[in-house]
């Protein structure tokens, strides 16, 4: 998925999110507001830090090799410890930040936390995850996405080639509910 099928997706489930979970925005400031939005879309953008050639490695080189590396020592360990063979085919494709565990090592850190910052990390966390959820709908899946549970390969039901024609119909849709959802948050008085 491109990083534009991302953040559509990604702003669409943020939307709808706070529509179904009734939260009111009015107890927070513009500035807390921003912060909490900022440390969303990090998370989503920031899962393909690990891939020097996506939208965000190519910008971020500087960090995104030395990442590769890092996530790729990371998944080397892993391995070591837990002898599974299934991981050893993530070294050609997805790494760490492509893993289920990831998010959910997010989330539980949050519980270290209070007030604000909890929040933030929470955030953070959802946008990794729904990134990830991008990333189950194209045809190439996520290797090792359950890890450490042996399933090689995995994707949702509906799957698409990156960046195809397909994907530029499916981010039509987004873009169109997206517009959709702001009018009825606002409408409602959530925005
Ligand atoms: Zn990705």
């Amino acid at each position: 998925m491109t990083v534009k099928g991302h953040t559509l997706l990604a702003n669409n489930a943020l939307l709808f999110t706070i529509y179904i979970t009734n939260t009111s925005l009015e107890n927070y400031s513009y500035i807390n507001l921003l912060i909490f939005y900022s440390f969303f879309i990090l998370g989503v953008v920031l899962v393909d830090i690990d891939e020097p050639k996506s939208f965000i490695g190519r910008k971020l080189f500087f960090i995104s090799y030395p990442f590769k590396i890092i996530n790729l020592l990371i998944i080397f360990v892993i391995s070591f410890f837990t002898k599974n063979k299934s991981i050893k085919r993530v070294f050609e494709h997805r790494g760490f930040t492509h893993m289920f565990i990831f998010p959910v090592l997010i989330f539980a850190s949050s519980f270290l936390t209070n007030g604000y910052l909890n929040l933030y990390i929470k955030l953070l966390a959802f946008g990794v995850l729904l990134h990830q959820m991008g990333d189950l709908i194209t045809n190439s899946g996520i290797r090792n996405y359950l890890f450490p549970l042996p399933f090689e390969n995995v994707k949702l039901f509906i799957t698409f080639d990156t960046d195809s024609f397909f994907e530029k119909i499916v981010n039509t849709f987004l873009s169109l509910l997206l517009t959709y959802q702001i009018f009825i948050l606002f409408n409602k008085g959530f925005l």
